[in-house]
């Protein structure tokens, strides 16, 4: 069974009556563990419907999502509230950490929301995105790179086996975007991760192994202009 993530046919609807947005028009699009897929488009285009349905936060009003093995559409709520936490991690656009907690803590923290079987060292995993030497800081002593960093960190913490990633660059400059969609390719190599990448930034792609563009809706391959 595909440990991934599996979309196929999904349709999303936002809104009711006249003003009804078709934000997902018949999405196909399959993740393989330890693939880092991005998606690319303009605002408004439903990447982050996208998203949201990956991640078991939105019902698709028809298609199937299969997530780990598990399809969505036929699960109970509390199944579901499971399979976000433990198999689903989110990472945002500016890291999106608890201000009052330190570094470690931020990775701590969804340990104790429920039973996770085999979590990753925070320490161990700190040092692998370089954060190590920072664990005792908090989110306001941090650069925006570090900040990311420990977003991912945080969100790779309990072996999610589908990584979610919203516009990961967009508060960042050049290089520390380079290094934050490294880093993001590196772990989902390394952990046989299924890593959906949501951006505007096209200089990141290179680091990506395929590249899907949203357009109104609907997903089609990416052909550079
Ligand atoms: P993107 O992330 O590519 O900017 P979104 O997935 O956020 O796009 O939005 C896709 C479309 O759905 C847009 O037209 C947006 O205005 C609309 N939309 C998104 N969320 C809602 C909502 N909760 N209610 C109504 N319309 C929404
Ligand atoms: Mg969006």
């Amino acid at each position: 069974m595909n440990a991934g993530l599996e979309l196929s046919s999904v349709t999303l609807t936002h809104g009711d009556g006249e003003e009804t947005v078709l934000a997902l028009d018949a999405v196909d699009l399959s993740v393989g563990p330890g693939e880092l897929v991005a998606v690319v488009g303009p605002s408004g285009s439903g990447k982050s419907s996208l998203l949201a349905v990956a991640g078991a936060l939105v019902h698709a009003d028809s298609g199937t999502v299969r997530l780990a093995g598990t399809d969505l559409s036929t699960t109970s709520r509390k199944e579901l509230t499971r399979i976000r936490r433990e198999e689903i991690g989110f990472v945002f656009q500016s890291g999106n950490l608890v201000p009052a907690l330190t570094v470690l803590d931020q990775l701590r923290l969804p340990l104790t929301f429920g039973r996770v079987a085999e979590p990753r060292d925070p320490m161990a995993l700190l040092a692998e995105v370089g954060m190590d030497h920072k664990a005792g800081r908090r989110p306001h002593q941090l650069s925006g790179g570090e900040r990311q960093r420990v977003g991912i960190a945080r969100a790779l913490v309990h072996r999610p086996s589908v990584l979610l990633v919203d516009e990961p660059t967009a508060a960042l400059d050049r290089q520390r975007s380079q290094d934050v969609v490294a880093l993001l390719a590196r772990e989902t190599h390394e952990h046989g991760v299924a890593t959906v990448m949501v951006t505007h930034d096209h200089e990141v792609l290179h680091h990506c192994d395929r590249v899907h563009e949203m357009m109104d809706g609907r997903l089609s391959e990416y052909s550079p202009a």
